[in-house]
Order: structure tokens, then sequence, then C-alpha cells
């Protein structure tokens, strides 16, 4: 291998140290610090209004942060012009679909690599054609967003995430808009897409998804980060009284739902 191959397969995709993000008085973010390997799957947990959401954000500059410093792919996220570098290296996944409602799915998906990376209709549209088909929507791709189920909608912007060919793919709680039975499909495409070696960011409340997907599981409260740990570690044994408290909490949650 050669050098300029060996120290960028030897570098973080997401590099974070010392990160803060107040609103206000409020402190969100207090002294993130975080790195991310190549292809790795990071389930991002933690009660509601932990900073999850903030973080991934601040990751696709959604949100400017105060203080410290990420990187992605050796690219410094900052609002001081390289906003299209960043987007056109970092996916995001919503929780709300985002999709434009006047267009197909294909046209959803084609739309930004021919707008963005300058391809032609006939090869963005080629390209859409696979990506929806690989998310099982093939039958489906002349449909407006309003003649598809949530689950579909989340599948069709999944896939458009996937056409800009990311380098990150940031997940916000991609199920929580869903109804209950749509759920599994979505989490299925997402695990498909882990297997295939895209680095994944995915802010979760599906704990059992978290355990099966995730390389580490990154566990924060009150805009910090409390443990970080591989599945199995920090599902069988928590470091922290507090991560203790929320998975039994959330395991509990999730043996309701599926009763
Ligand atoms: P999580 O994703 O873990 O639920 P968030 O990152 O959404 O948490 O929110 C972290 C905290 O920041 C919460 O207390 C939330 O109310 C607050 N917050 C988020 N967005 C804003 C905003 N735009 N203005 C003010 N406070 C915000």
């Amino acid at each position: 291998m050669d050098t300029l191959h060996q120290s960028q397969v030897q570098t973080p995709l997401i590099r974070i140290r010392h990160l803060q993000k107040n609103y206000g008085q409020f402190q969100a973010l207090d002294d993130i610090n975080l790195e991310v390997r190549r292809g790795e799957v990071i389930a991002l947990i933690g009660p509601s209004g932990s900073g999850k959401s903030t973080l991934v954000r601040c990751i696709n500059l959604l949100e400017e942060y105060d203080a410290g410093v990420i990187e992605v792919d050796g690219i410094r996220v900052a609002n001081d012009g390289n906003l299209a570098r960043v987007r056109a290296e970092v996916g995001m996944v919503f929780q709300q679909f985002n999709l434009f409602p006047h267009m197909s799915a294909l046209r959803n998906v084609a739309l930004a690599p021919v707008r963005v990376r300058g391809l032609s209709w006939a090869d963005a549209t080629a390209r859409a054609e696979a990506l929806l088909e690989r998310v099982g929507l093939k039958e489906h791709q002349h449909k407006r967003p309003s003649q598809l189920s949530g689950g579909q909608q989340q599948r069709v912007a999944i896939a458009r995430a996937l056409a800009m060919k990311p380098e990150l793919l940031l997940f916000d709680e991609p199920t929580s808009a869903l109804d209950p039975e749509m759920v599994e499909e979505v989490l299925d495409v997402i695990q498909d897409i882990a297997r295939t070696g895209v680095t994944l960011l995915i802010v979760t409340h599906e704990m059992s998804f978290a355990r099966k997907v995730a390389d580490r599981v990154v566990f924060m409260e009150r805009g910090r980060i409390v443990e970080v740990a591989p599945p199995e570690t920090f599902f069988q044994c928590p470091a922290s009284e507090r991560a203790r408290a929320f998975i039994g909490t959330s395991s509990r949650a999730e043996r309701r739902q599926s009763a």
C-alpha cells in the first residue's frame, strides 16, 4: 500500500474535538470528542434532549457550532465557504422525509446528482433506478411521495442520499415518524447499506437495531458523550449508572411495543 493510501485509510473519517454548541444560554453540546473510522457504523443513543440531533446537524453544517473542531475526511466543517464540499461528502436522512412533493420518486433521487454533481439526466436516472431497486421500490419509481407510504417515502429519501455517493451518511431518527409496521422495512434497508462500507452515524431509539448493526454505540446525556463502547459491552455491562438506567427504560419500552 502506498503511503498516501495508507494514511487515508488510517485517518478517521470524522474527527471531532472539544465541540461546543449553545442555544442562547443553554449548552446543547458540551466538549464533544469523537473519532469515527471509515466504514464504521455508529449508533448515537440517549434520552430525548441529550443533544444527538444537534450533534449530527453540526456535522452537516445545518447548525453552526460555537467552539471546537469538526473534520470530515480531512475537510474542516466550518461556515466559511466550504459548505458545498461538506455537503458533497455527507448525506443526511431526516425523520421527516423532505421529498419534493411534485416530483416522482425517480426524479427526487436523480435531481441532486444532476444539479450538484453535473451528471446527465440519463446517467442520473439510470443510477436512481438502480438505487430504487436496491431499496425495494422499483415498481413504485414513478409515484409521487403522496402516493407512497411513510416507509416507502423514507426508503426514497435513503436512495436519494445514496445517489450522491456520500462518504458519510447521517440518519436523524429515521424511523421515528413511521407507523410501527413500517419501521422494520426501513431498518432492513439501513442494515443493508451498513454492509456496503459507507460510514454511518445513526441517531436511533431502536435499541435492538443499534445492538445488531452498530460497531460502536455512543451514549449521550445532557449534551455530553457519557460512554462509547461496542454494542455487546454497552448493552450487557454499561460502565455508567446513567446508561444502565437508560437501557432499562428503553428495553421495557421496546418490550411493551412488541407485546
Ligand atoms: P436529541 O436529539 O437528543 O433529542 P436535540 O439535539 O434535539 O436532542 O436537543 C438538545 C437540546 O437542545 C434540547 O434541550 C433542545 O430543546 C435544545 N434545542 C434543540 N434545538 C434548539 C433550537 N433551535 N433552539 C433552542 N434550543 C434547541
